[in-house]
């Protein structure tokens, strides 16, 4: 198994980046062995010592990059169907939550262009592409069905889907049940309804269309990339199409995270997921649950029926793996070793031990 540990040095303009870094991540290099490393994005840190370190001892290092989040004022926010900006998520996690619009040339260029001012020349092996996605319901129940801006309805007409009838269903329409998923279908879901099955469906295919320009742009430049994904019951609800993302990617890294309370962790997307279709008159009950065939979408066996789905994927899949204390995911070492024990069961590549090794006082005597 190949496994990664994820570092987070802090926001990019963060004003306390994390300290020690070049110490840390190669204390925990050299004493776990593992593949690589996945660092990044704070702008002031030196990443060359790392960089160099890391590749003298034959390790991969990757810089973790937001793609649609973290870039404040320089990027467009999304808009809801009423035309206003998304709220952020409301976490404990100290990153942004609050999502550009995914089909704004200027938005899709960020990225690119912060590579190249801030870290083209440490060397790293490739980029990780976090937050390649719309906003979830853990931005609220508006924000959650994604961007309406002028770009993205126009997207949409020329897609089929009409996108004005659906914003006004959204106001216009009380009972908001034909916003449930009826089925599951590999990775993604289906709605009874037309009008929202051709919504989502054109969703996911632009956020690959957005992917697949950066992507492209990250090739250029001789980069491997991997892309930071969320778990399969919420993927394609924030427009990730696993399969098609796989296609484009040297590795995903699904955030099958079972504890984490906060933006990504399956626990906290389930829980707003729920509770934001519940207060807008969309009776979903338990029908995700029923969907995966389970009562805990958090759960041992789902997580065993997710990773059998992943490995289907054409390219490597390096599931997440919490290993902070942190409250809002404090995990044990037994959930850590059951869990890469059932990745390398389902004959996945690997595993990310995520999100944030230099969280931990692992090794005190350093700090
Ligand atoms: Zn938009």
């Amino acid at each position: 198994m190949q496994i990664f540990v994820q570092a987070f040095t802090g926001g990019f303009d963060a004003s306390n980046p994390s300290t020690n870094v070049v110490e840390r991540v190669a204390a925990v290099a050299e004493r776990a062995g593992p593949a690589g490393v996945v660092i990044g994005w704070n702008t002031a840190t030196d990443y060359l010592p790392i960089v160099e370190r890391l590749h003298d001892v034959g390790r991969q290092v990757y810089l973790w990059l937001p793609v649609f989040s973290e870039y404040g004022p320089a990027a467009s926010s999304a808009l809801d169907y009423l035309g206003q900006p998304h709220q952020g998520a409301v976490s404990g996690a100290d990153d942004d939550f609050s999502f550009a619009c995914p089909s704004q040339k200027a938005n899709i260029g960020l990225v690119v262009q912060y590579y190249q001012r801030w870290f083209v020349r440490y060397g790293f092996d490739g980029v990780m592409l976090d937050k390649i996605r719309f906003s979830s319901f853990g931005n609220g129940f508006r924000a959650g069905l994604g961007c309406f801006c002028p770009s993205c309805q126009e997207y949409y007409r020329n897609a089929g889907v009409p996108i004005d009838r659906l914003a006004a269903r959204l106001q216009d329409e009380l009972n908001k049940s034909w916003l449930m998923p009826e089925a599951r279908v590999g990775l993604g879901y289906r709605f009874a309804d037309p009008l929202v099955d051709g919504f989502y469906c054109a969703r996911a295919k632009l956020i690959t269309q957005a992917v697949t320009t950066i992507v492209g742009q990250f090739r250029q430049l001789n980069l491997r990339v991997g892309l930071d994904v969320f778990a399969p019951p919420f993927a394609y609800l924030v427009g990730q199409d696993l399969p098609a993302l796989a296609d484009l990617a040297d590795f995903i890294k699904p955030m099958t995270y079972r504890v984490t309370d906060s933006p990504a962790g399956i626990p906290y997307e389930a829980a707003q997921f729920k509770a934001e279709l519940t207060a807008n008159r969309c009776p979903i009950g338990s029908q995700l649950e029923e969907l995966w065939a389970t009562d805990d979408l958090a759960g041992r066996a789902c997580y065993d029926s997710q990773l059998k789905l992943l490995a289907g994927l054409d390219c490597a899949v390096l599931p997440g793996v919490e290993v902070n204390h942190l409250p809002i995911c404090a995990t044990s070492p037994a959930y850590v070793e059951s869990s890469l024990s059932a990745i390398d069961r389902a004959g996945l590549a690997g595993a990310v031990l995520s999100w944030n090794v230099l969280a931990e006082v692992v090794y005190p005597e350093l700090d």
